[in-house]
């Protein structure tokens, strides 16, 4: 995957919600920051880390862009079903998008994640999920 290739997928999930949601629309921007971040205010704000591979500029996309979702539907929530979510999101539009390979790298990063909070409860929260299971290989 290319640098290119990364950023159309983002732009057409950035499309996507803010043809959905235009009362809180998205930005998306990828930077020279730590992996990635998203800001709530009457809207959302991601961030991406643009020094990483393109695959995980995608992945972590997709893993703020469920975090977005989760806390404009619950106007914020909780930090674990946050976590959930965007563990969610990222293997579902990985998969969406005929990533499968992402999808299981992701599962397998969370994994390694999974030994610290909010992870460990956000992984317990998914032990039903199908999605979880296939990828994580459980
Ligand atoms: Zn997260």
């Amino acid at each position: 995957m290319t640098f290119e290739q990364a950023k159309t997928v983002v732009l057409k999930y950035v499309g996507i919600w803010n043809a959905a949601y235009p009362a809180t629309p998205l930005w998306a921007q990828v930077a020279p920051i730590p992996a990635g971040m998203h800001f709530r205010f009457n809207g959302f704000f991601i961030l991406v880390n643009g020094a990483m591979f393109p695959e995980s500029v995608v992945t972590t996309f997709f893993h703020e862009y469920g975090h977005a979702h989760y806390e404009r539907e619950h106007g914020g929530g909780n930090v674990v079903d946050s976590e959930a979510a965007a563990i969610r999101s990222s293997l579902q539009l990985s998969t969406q998008e005929g990533l499968e390979e992402l999808a299981f790298r992701e599962a397998d990063a969370i994994k390694q994640m999974a030994a610290n909070e909010p992870y460990r409860s956000a992984v317990a929260k998914l032990n039903d999920d199908p999605l979880w299971r296939k990828y994580a290989r459980l």
